[in-house]
């Protein structure tokens, strides 16, 4: 049996109990083929079936019809951020950045290489407490296309809502690596969507790629140069079969977006991950300063909860305690350090509570 132990991990992350039982159960013997789904061709009807059906229960969930292709690629996000330049920036034109943390900032370095890039709003010199006001932020219509950091994982920010990017003229590009199928969106508002899927839909080794058809279109004209691996309409043509796909992760994202639908969707899992944060912020802010979020309040994510303690010296005796009790992953980036809790879909509430708990009985302790 699994020992138990909370999991905050950033990710690869916490996967739902009922998922990975589900897996043993069908490891030797997949859906009485006599063997596991990892030994059957890419090519044969039992993998192609899981290989669709995980399509079908994305759309499903996003509520997409046929404006959308989702494509199922390797490589993680940051091949997406070599493989969306790669796509959409012509020679002639700007790619613009909205830089809200450090996998932005990536993002944007990967563009640069290939072609020209500006930012048309940054939160770096708030220490990216917050993401930048609609209102300040510049985007051309001739822009190649602005690209977005949906939840900052690094520093717990997030875009709180995307309904006014219906206002950029340009396509809109997002990595949505640590909230997506977190919550609901206005799909329609993006143009290309990408995550790896190791944070809230699954196991690290599949990328999920979400791109409107007017985009496809768009980009059958792009530099002829583009290896045909790296162009997205290579990938949608054969239905994300044009290589071997990584199969066994695809069929962990299949059976996890399975739960997500029988648990009510992502309407539910918004409601609950709301609930799972709102535990944590409140034990912030009723902390009288001892701990401390990172995050600006208009900017918070439901996803990777940061804060610190008073000195570093408090802050690793309460990691240490932490870890002591069986909360695993609070350790913050280490990039920034202090501490950090993610709250992914399959983190159940009663680990947030338990962890709400701690922190309260440790300030006693040590103020
Ligand atoms: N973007 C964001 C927002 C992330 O959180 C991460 C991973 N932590 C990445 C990109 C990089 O993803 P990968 O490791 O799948 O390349």
């Amino acid at each position: 049996t699994r020992k138990s132990s909370h999991n905050f991990n950033a990710g690869p992350a916490a996967l739902p109990p009922e998922v990975l039982q589900q897996v043993a159960a069908e490891l030797e013997n997949f859906d009485d083929t006599g063997m596991s789904i990892m030994e059957h061709s890419h090519r044969a009807e039992p993998y192609e079936r899981v290989h669709h059906e995980a399509i079908a229960t994305a759309k499903r969930l996003l509520g997409i019809s046929d404006d959308y292709e989702v494509l199922l690629l390797q490589g993680g996000a940051s091949h997406q951020f070599a493989m969306v330049p790669y796509n959409l920036l012509d020679a002639d034109q700007r790619a613009n950045y909205i830089l809200t943390g450090a996998w932005s900032e990536k993002a944007k370095n990967e563009a640069d290489i290939l072609g020209d890039t500006y930012s048309g709003g940054s939160g770096k010199d708030q220490a990216y407490r917050r993401v930048p006001d609609f209102d300040t932020i510049d985007a051309a219509a001739e822009d190649a296309y602005i690209h977005v950091t949906s939840n900052n994982t690094i520093y717990g920010t997030a875009w709180q809502d995307f309904a006014r990017m219906s206002e950029w003229e340009a396509p809109v590009v997002a990595d949505m690596s640590s909230d997506i199928f977190s919550r609901t969106f206005p799909v329609e508002n993006f143009d290309l969507i990408y995550a790896g899927a190791q944070k809230n839909i699954g196991p690290a080794g599949v990328t999920v790629v979400i791109i409107s058809r007017a985009l496809l279109e768009r980009i059958k004209n792009v530099n002829p140069r583009v290896p045909a691996i790296l162009r997205y309409d290579t990938h949608a043509d054969k239905h994300s079969l044009y290589h071997t796909p990584p199969t066994f992760a695809v069929y962990m994202l299949k059976n996890t977006l399975h739960w997500i639908e029988e648990n009510g969707g992502l309407s539910a899992m918004e409601a609950r991950n709301r609930q799972k944060a709102q535990l944590l912020y409140d034990t912030i802010d009723n902390s009288a300063g001892f701990y401390r979020g990172h995050a600006h309040r208009d900017s918070r994510s439901d996803m990777n909860v940061t804060f610190t303690l008073p000195t570093e010296t408090i802050t690793n005796r309460f990691l240490d305690e932490a870890k002591d009790m069986g909360f695993s992953g609070l350790n913050g980036h280490r990039s920034v350090g202090g501490c950090r809790a993610s709250l992914y879909n399959a983190v159940p509430y009663e680990s947030v509570e338990a962890l709400r708990d701690f922190m309260v009985s440790f300030q006693r302790k040590n103020q």
